[in-house]
């Protein structure tokens, strides 16, 4: 048996030792911090599962380490978590668990630690060490987690079918674990999964996208998807993604599989950036795929509009899947609706104004969708990879140079709506807007620079086509000022 004393002799493992030592009470570190200390992947977060009550010994836990220490207790699941410095420990009184068909919520009694052992979700997490005098550090693993881990694979202690039934969420778990780590999951546990992916039903969306987002973040995110498009679950709780699925023949003219398409692009995506919500957007980018694809006898497969489309997508989506209705959903919005923009750029002679225009669009998040638009690039041809990679480079480089010039990223209109009434003697109206839109339009046309002289030069221009007459000539230099201010933000 491995002893793990050495690792061990630290705070605040010392204090629990003591503690355990002078009240007499059966104390062990369980669970995922166990694991990590083993496969050594640092962790701050320690489960210790304690024989008799986890919220007293959590107490006097607090009142050693002293000096403002105190345990939070939630009283109804018999728990209690106190910090010191940067750990977080969590308690709890060693307990067996018995489920019933329609809830994953347990009926739960105290018990031993070989019964707190038994209803754990893997092997690899059922392993605890012994915090007592008499054999600290000793590893208790009466499920073999040991050679799991050194084997890779995920497998549940007890029957799989039991273990998924009990508690659905486990199956979710299996596989993200199995992203994170890159581990694979043991034969019967996978088979299990698949026999049990109904169940999922159970559980809360909020859960479930716990675990989806573990997996989003992991760093390679298509072992995750894939595992859960293999076993059914992905059906279950992400069908629009599942839709994305499989490839259509007309003739000899097929289209990619925008599933895996997909899952390479947010791998690539994964390599580059640890933004959660450039990762979603990673992969709803061809959301819309296949509910406008059509075949052209002419050009082959077509998915005309499935920027636009995704983008109108995403609110149901984000509903569903319980993730937050705000500014990152509307942040996913504008990186779907926008994703085929510097593609486009990359692939013709690349105008200032179309750069104007893709900067006003992108505005703060330019540098968040090139680096989207570059995972995009999955074609086999190595010779097409670098070329679109080089055209990339091109259009990145007159990014900062417009930008530099015309300072577009976050624009504001150089002549405010309140001038362009004033100076015609206007209420505010719709006449307004369009002279405010037209002067933008000049501007990311190039027609004019992006200052208040020749906007409101070109303001008055607009007046005369429409007839207006000047009421005030509006030189005020603090509003102008102003305004410039405004365009430099
Ligand atoms: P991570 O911190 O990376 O999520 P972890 O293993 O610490 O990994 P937690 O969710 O904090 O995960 O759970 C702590 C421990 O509690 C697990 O190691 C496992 O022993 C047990 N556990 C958690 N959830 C379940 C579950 N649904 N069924 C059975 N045991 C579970």
């Amino acid at each position: 048996m491995q002893n793990f004393s050495d690792r061990l002799k630290k705070e605040p493992f010392t204090t629990l030792a003591r503690v355990a030592g002078e009240t007499a009470t059966p104390v062990y570190v369980i669970g995922g911090y166990v694991r990590d200390l083993i496969l050594q992947r640092p962790s701050k977060d320690v489960d210790v599962v304690v024989v008799g009550s986890g919220i007293a010994f959590a107490r006097k836990v607090a009142d050693a380490f002293g000096s403002g220490v105190r345990a939070k207790y939630f009283k109804n699941f018999g728990t209690a978590m106190v910090r010191y410095k940067s750990w977080e420990l969590e308690f709890v009184g060693a307990r067996k668990e018995s489920y019933r068909r329609n809830s994953r919520k347990p009926i739960v009694e105290n018990g031993s630690l070989s019964d707190d052992q038994r209803r754990r979700d893997f092997t690899i997490n059922a392993m605890s060490v012994s915090l007592q005098k008499k054999d600290f550090g000793k590893l208790v693993d009466p499920f073999d987690g040991i050679s799991d881990l050194e084997k890779k694979l995920i497998r549940t202690p007890l029957d799989p079918d039991i273990t998924f039934s009990d508690d659905p969420l486990r199956m979710m778990r299996a596989i993200r674990f199995a992203t994170q780590l890159d581990f694979t999951i043991e034969q019967n546990t996978y088979a299990a999964i698949g026999r049990n992916c109904n169940r999922i039903g159970i559980v809360s969306k909020e859960r479930i996208l716990d675990e989806l987002n573990l997996i989003v973040m992991a760093d390679k995110p298509s072992t995750g998807f894939e595992l859960l498009d293999e076993t059914g679950l992905l059906k279950k709780i992400f069908p629009k993604l599942s839709e994305l699925k499989g490839v259509e023949k007309i003739g000899n003219m097929g289209h990619k599989d925008n599933f895996y398409h997909t899952l390479e692009v947010l791998d690539n995506l994964a390599k580059k950036s640890d933004n959660l919500w450039l990762r979603w957007a990673a992969l709803l980018h061809d959301i819309a795929k296949p509910i406008t694809k059509k075949f052209d006898p002419k050009t082959g497969w077509t998915f005309h509009q499935h920027e636009f489309i995704g983008e109108k997508m995403v609110p149901g989506i984000f509903s569903r899947l319980k993730l937050p209705m705000n500014e990152k959903m509307r942040y996913v919005q504008k990186m779907v609706r926008l994703h085929l923009r510097p593609i486009v750029l990359a692939q013709e002679i690349v105008t200032d104004s179309a750069i104007r225009r893709l900067l006003f669009d992108a505005g703060e998040d330019i540098d968040d969708l090139m680096q989207l638009c570059e995972a995009d690039i999955t074609s086999k041809n190595e010779y097409k990879v670098k070329k679109y990679l080089n055209n990339f480079k091109l259009v990145r480089r007159k990014l900062k140079e417009v930008d530099e010039k015309d300072r577009i990223r976050n624009w504001q209109p150089p002549v405010s709506g309140e001038i362009i009434m004033e100076t015609f003697g206007l209420k505010p109206s719709r006449t307004v807007g369009d002279i405010k839109t037209a002067i933008r339009e000049a501007i990311l046309d190039g027609k004019i620079g992006n200052n208040y002289e020749e906007a409101y030069a070109y303001m008055l221009e607009q007046g005369k086509i429409l007839k207006l007459e000047i009421k005030k000539l509006v030189q005020n230099p603090e509003r102008k000022n102003q305004s410039e201010e405004e365009g430099d933000k």
